[in-house]
């Protein structure tokens, strides 16, 4: 029997004139999502989109997994094709396909979905026939039009007739590229990552930066925030890390500031070397996972002085969210068991005992401007390591 994938998009319908635009990219992230696993052929029609493995071998458990996290998807679902576009072949190949549920379920109705206007029989009729062949090939089920355990629809299209069960949810948003291209700050914490998820949800387009200190912080922990951004980009698609050499900076840092305005000028250097790659890269706002109160450096008046260091944009999508609701969403995303490994990160050396909370922007300037980082700034953009991601 051959099985296809059935999906529906989401937002994108709202977005009317765009619409065309918008489901070329998301079959493009569909395509890209699935070109590991094989041959598939992507099409759309009637506010569908239609994917079918070319090839016998093709693992549809895994390629389905995969749809699931493509952004701009309300819901998808695998369907059985049939031989002909006839009752006969509905009637034939539903019992068969959908054996599995059946038995399992006590209640079941049917849904006829008929497009192709030319087909003999008019929805009721194709419900009402389905229906009966189901209950005498499973008489333990019941009709239930109301609350069903199995929903069964048989789609009548232009160009074929299919079966299927009930739609899975997918993963929502927009499609990954249609809202343009912003830089994410990644530490190898349990927060950047999300609020990359959770951006890219909105359908940006992802580039990485990691500010790393080596000897202070280790090989191990920059491998672990590729690790991290593996996992991202199953959702957010490939992207370009840019790994900033920091160390410099930072023990000038520990040299020349005041020890309370360390973490402080510390975020105002990572924002503008990140404006400075990001618009390099042509992304127009930056990402980072900060939430307000949760650190010195995420009060209201530190965010203030950190914000003021760039002109972008910059989103905090978990600025409102308590730590295990952010928890939450990397469990589903699954980097919480890579964001808990034990590798220091730059934020953590040379961390001040008394950091300031309540940090006054003309003091942080000053010390910043007397410090004069620019040469070393310079030389570490010059210096960027560049590593290529890709899903994992
Ligand atoms: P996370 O769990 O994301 O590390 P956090 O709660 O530890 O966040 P901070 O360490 O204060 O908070 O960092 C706040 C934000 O600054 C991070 O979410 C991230 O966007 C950015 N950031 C922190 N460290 C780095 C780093 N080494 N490289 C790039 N960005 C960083
Ligand atoms: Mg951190």
């Amino acid at each position: 029997m051959k099985e296809i994938i059935l999906i529906k998009d989401g937002e994108i319908v709202l977005k009317g004139l765009n619409r065309r635009q918008f489901e070329d990219v998301l079959k493009k992230n569909i395509r890209i999502a699935l070109h590991e696993l094989g041959k598939f052929e992507i099409t759309s029609a009637q506010s569908t989109i239609t994917v079918k493995p070319l090839s016998e071998d093709i693992d549809l458990d895994e390629a389905c997994d995969r749809v699931g996290r493509v952004f701009g998807i309300v819901s998808y679902s695998r369907a059985a094709l049939c031989e002909e576009k006839s009752m006969e072949s509905v009637l034939a190949t539903a019992p068969v396909y959908l054996e599995k549920q059946l038995r399992k379920a006590k209640t079941f109705k049917v849904e006829a979905k008929r497009s192709d206007k030319k087909f003999p029989l008019k929805s009721p009729e194709i419900s009402r026939e389905l229906g009966g062949v189901l209950l005498s090939k499973f008489p333990h089920l019941r009709v239930d039009v109301h609350h069903p355990d199995v929903t069964v629809t048989v789609e009548i299209r232009d160009y074929a007739a299919y079966v299927r069960a009930d739609a899975i949810r997918g993963a929502g948003g927009i499609p990954v590229g249609t809202g343009g291209k912003a830089a994410v700050l990644i530490s190898g914490g349990i927060d950047s990552p999300v609020a990359a998820y959770m951006m890219a949800k909105r359908g940006l387009k992802l580039t990485a930066i990691h500010f790393a200190s080596p000897p202070y912080t280790s090989q191990r922990a920059e491998e672990k925030v590729v690790r991290l951004l593996q996992k991202v980009s199953r959702y957010a698609t490939p992207m370009t890390m840019y790994t900033v050499p920091f160390t410099e900076i930072q023990e000038k840092l520990r040299d020349d500031c005041p020890e309370e305005l360390f973490t402080i000028i510390m975020r105002r250097l990572m924002m503008q070397m990140a404006e400075r790659i990001a618009k390099d890269n042509g992304c127009a706002a930056l990402i980072t996972g900060e939430s307000l109160g949760q650190v010195a450096s995420q009060t209201i008046g530190a965010l203030g002085c950190t914000d003021e260091a760039t002109d972008m944009v910059v989103f905090r999508p978990l600025i409102g969210m308590d730590k295990q609701e952010i928890i939450d969403i990397s469990y589903k995303i699954d980097t919480y068991e890579t964001s808990i490994e034990p590798y220091e990160d730059c934020c953590t050396v040379f961390t001040p005992k008394h950091p300031r909370t309540k940090p006054i922007l003309k003091f942080v300037k000053a010390a910043q401007e007397q410090a004069g980082f620019e040469p070393l700034i310079e030389k570490a953009l010059q210096n960027l390591k560049v590593t290529q991601i890709y899903p994992e």
